[in-house]
C-alpha cells in the first residue's frame, strides 16, 4: 500500500522504530533508516534486510539533540531517496528518577530529543508533503503522554507535549492531504523497557521474569506486553490512504493501561 513512498523513521535501528521500518518496507516504501551513531556492521545488516524486501534504503546518523542539523538531514534524504512522504518521529529517551534529583542536563536532553526534534522534522518535511499533495506525520508518544507516572517527569512532560504538538499540527493541516497523529503504546518489550526491568530486578533483587511481571502488573491490565509488530501495524494503517480522516488522534495500544 505504500509503494513509491519515502518513509523516514527516526531512531529506527532498534525496538519499535526498527519494526516500523520493516513494516513500511514490506508495504513498499523506501526507507531512511536513522540512528544516533555512525554507520557500522549492524546498520549495514539492517539496510540489507530492508533492501531484500525490494525497496531502496539508506542509513542516516544524527544526534537529534542537535536541532539545527535536522532540516539539513531532511534535505539530504530528499536529495538521495526523495522527499519524505511518511515521517515517523519515533526516537525517544527515557530516564527514571525523582523530580527532586532529576539532572537538569538530562531534562534538557529529553526535551530536545522527545519534543523539539519532532518539531524540527515536521517543519523540515511538511512543505514537500504539501507541495506533493500527500503526507503522513506519525509521532510515537506513549501512554505517558496521557497519564502521569511517578519518577518520569521529563518523559511524561515531553510525551504530553508531543501529543499537544500532534493536535496543533493536525488542526493546522486539517484541510490539506497531510495528516498528523500520535501513537501511545503502553509497555512494549524493547531495549528501553528492558533497561527498566533490569533496574527493577537489581533494586528489588528479583529474577528477570518476576521483574517483568511486576512491571506489567502495576500498570498494564492485560498483563501482557504490546509487541513491536503490533505498534508497526498501527503505524502502517495511519500511513495508509484509508486513514486520511484520522487527524490529531492519540491512539493508544496499551493493554488497557490508560483505561484504568
Ligand atoms: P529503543 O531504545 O529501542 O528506541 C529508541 C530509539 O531512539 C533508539 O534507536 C535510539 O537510538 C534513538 N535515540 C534515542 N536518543 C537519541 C538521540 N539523542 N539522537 C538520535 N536518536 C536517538 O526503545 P523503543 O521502546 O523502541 O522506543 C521507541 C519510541 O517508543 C520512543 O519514543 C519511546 O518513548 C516510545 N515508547 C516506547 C514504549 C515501550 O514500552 N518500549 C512505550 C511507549 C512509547
Amino acid at each position: 500500500p505504500h509503494t513509491g513512498r519515502v518513509a523516514w523513521v527516526t531512531g529506527s535501528t532498534s525496538g519499535i522504530g526498527w519494526a516500523i521500518a520493516q513494516q513500511l518496507a514490506s508495504d513498499g516504501a523506501a526507507i531512511a533508516l536513522h540512528g544516533r551513531s555512525a554507520a557500522d556492521e549492524k546498520t549495514d545488516t539492517l539496510l540489507a534486510e530492508l533492501q531484500a524486501l525490494g525497496v531502496p534504503a539508506r542509513y542516516y546518523a544524527l544526534e537529534l539533540s542537535q536541532g539545527e542539523a535536522i532540516a539539513p538531514l531532511a534535505a539530504r534524504i530528499a536529495a538521495e531517496l526523495g522527499s519524505v512522504d511518511i515521517l515517523v518521529n519515533n526516537a525517544g529517551m527515557q530516564h527514571v528518577e525523582s523530580v527532586l534529583q532529576f539532572p537538569p542536563a538530562q531534562w534538557n536532553a529529553m526535551l530536545a530529543v522527545n519534543l523539539s526534534a519532532p518539531f524540527h522534522s515536521i517543519q523540515a518535511c511538511a512543505p514537500a508533503m504539501l507541495a506533493k499533495g500527500w503526507g503522513r506525520i506519525i509521532n510515537v508518544a506513549s501512554v505517558s503522554g496521557l497519564v502521569g507516572v511517578a519518577r518520569k517527569p521529563a518523559y511524561v512532560a515531553t510525551k504530553h507535549g508531543l501529543i499537544g504538538l500532534t493536535k496543533s499540527v493536525a488542526l493546522e493541516l486539517a484541510t490539506t492531504p497531510v495528516t498528523c497523529n500520535a501513537i501511545c503504546p503502553g509497555w512494549v518489550l524493547t531495549p528501553m523497557v528492558q533497561a527498566q526491568i533490569d533496574a527493577l530486578a537489581r533494586r528489588e533483587v528479583l529474577d528477570a521474569d518476576t521483574a517483568s511481571s511486576r512491571l506489567l502488573g502495576t500498570k498494564q491490565p492485560s498483563q501482557a506486553f504490546v509487541t513491536v509488530e503490533q505498534v508497526a501495524s498501527l503505524a502502517s494503517y495511519l500511513a495508509s490512504d484509508n486513514a486520511a480522516q484520522v487527524r490529531g488522534a492519540h491512539w493508544n495500544m496499551d493493554g488497557g493501561f490508560a483505561a484504568a
